[in-house]
C-alpha cells in the first residue's frame, strides 16, 4: 500500500519522557514517515520544549514539524520563531489558531489561524511548506459547518498547502468534508488524523473537549469493558484499524497518526495495514 505517514509528539516534561521519546521515534522510524511534528501548547507555554524536540529530531535527518498556535502571541514573537525554525533547518510547519489557556486574557495579534497563515506567507515566502487543521465533524465553535468551510477555505488561500484533520470516528465525516472542500475548489490533500484508542475514558473526556465525536455503538461498546484494559485496547485497534482501511479506501492521501509518545499502538496499527517494510 503506498500512502504517506506522518506521526505526531508531544513535548515531554521531564528528562526521562525526553529519552523515552527518542526510543519511540526509533521504533516508529521504521514505518518512514514524511514528517515528525510536534505540537505547541497554546500561548507558547512549550516554545522552548517544542522547540528542543523538533531541533533533535531535525538532527536525527527525519523531516520535523513544529505546530505553531498564534493566540496569545506578537508579531514579533511569531518572528522570532520562524526565524529560529529556519535556521534549525525546519522547512514545515503546523499552523495553528490555538485555544488560549484559562486565566489568559491577552489574546494577542492574531485572532485566525488563517491570520498566522498570511503572516507566515508575508515573511518567509516559500520557504515553510504549511500544514493547517480541519474538522470533518466541525470545530464546536464554528458558527456554521458551512461558516468553519468558509474559515477552512480562507486558510488555504491564505497560503497553506496542505491540512490535517482533527480525529474522528466517522468515516462518512471525512469523505463528507473531503467533497464538500473539492466543490469550493479546495485541492490540497486534507490527511485523516488517526486516534488510536488506549483508554477509552481519557479519550472520551478529550473528545467531548474537542468535539469529535464518539459514535454511541462504540461509546457503548467501551463502557461495557469497564476497567478490562485489553478488551478496550483490543476492540479500539480493530475499530481504528477498520477506520484505516476505510480511509485508504476513498481515497485519503496520508494519515497523520496522534501517537501520544507511544510506538506500540501507531506500529501494531501499520503492521495490520500492512504499512510495515514500505
Ligand atoms: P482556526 O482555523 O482559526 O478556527 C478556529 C475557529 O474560528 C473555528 O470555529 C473557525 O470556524 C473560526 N474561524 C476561523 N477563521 C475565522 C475568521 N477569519 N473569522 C471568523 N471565524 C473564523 N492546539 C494547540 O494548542 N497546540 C497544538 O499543537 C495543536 N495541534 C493541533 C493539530 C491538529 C492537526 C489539529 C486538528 C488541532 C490542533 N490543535 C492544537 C487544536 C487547535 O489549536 C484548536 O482546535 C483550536 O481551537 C483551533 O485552531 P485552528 O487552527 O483550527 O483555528
Amino acid at each position: 500500500m503506498s500512502i504517506e505517514l506522518s506521526i505526531e509528539f508531544f513535548p515531554p516534561h521531564t528528562d526521562d519522557g525526553v529519552e523515552k521519546l527518542r526510543l519511540t521515534r526509533q521504533r516508529l522510524a521504521v514505518l518512514k514517515p514524511e514528517f515528525f511534528s510536534v505540537t505547541y501548547g497554546a500561548g507558547g507555554s512549550t516554545r522552548e520544549r517544542t522547540l528542543a524536540v523538533v531541533k533533535e529530531i531535525a538532527a536525527e535527518g527525519h523531516d520535523a514539524a513544529p505546530h505553531l498556535s498564534c493566540i496569545g502571541s506578537t508579531r514579533a514573537g511569531i518572528r522570532e520563531l520562524l526565524a529560529e525554525f529556519s535556521d534549525s533547518g525546519i522547512r514545515r510547519i503546523v499552523a495553528l489558531r490555538g485555544d488560549l489557556p484559562s486565566g489568559m486574557v491577552d489574546a494577542g495579534e492574531f485572532r485566525h489561524a488563517n491570520e498566522l497563515v498570511g503572516f507566515i506567507r508575508a515573511e518567509t515566502g516559500d520557504r515553510f511548506r504549511i500544514e493547517v487543521a480541519a474538522y470533518p465533524e466541525w470545530h464546536p465553535q464554528a458558527k456554521s459547518p458551512r461558516e468553519d468551510l468558509l474559515n477552512f477555505k480562507r486558510k488555504i488561500d491564505a497560503g497553506a498547502n496542505s491540512a490535517i484533520t482533527q480525529y474522528f470516528y466517522n468515516a462518512d465525516a471525512y469523505e463528507h468534508f473531503v467533497d464538500e472542500a473539492i466543490a469550493l475548489g479546495i485541492i490540497v490533500p486534507i490527511v485523516p488524523g488517526i486516534m488510536p484508542v488506549a483508554s477509552f475514558s481519557k479519550l472520551a473526556r478529550f473528545s467531548d473537549a474537542c468535539g469529535a465525536e464518539i459514535p454511541r455503538w462504540m461509546r457503548r461498546k467501551f463502557e461495557s469493558y469497564g476497567d478490562d484494559a485489553d478488551s478496550v485496547r483490543a476492540f479500539g485497534l480493530d475499530v481504528v484499524t477498520e477506520l484505516c482501511q476505510r480511509l485508504v479506501e476513498c481515497g485519503a492521501p496520508g494519515l497523520h497518526f496522534y501517537s501520544m509518545n507511544q510506538a506500540g499502538p501507531t506500529l501494531e496499527l501499520c503492521r495490520r495495514l500492512e504499512l510495515l517494510g514500505r
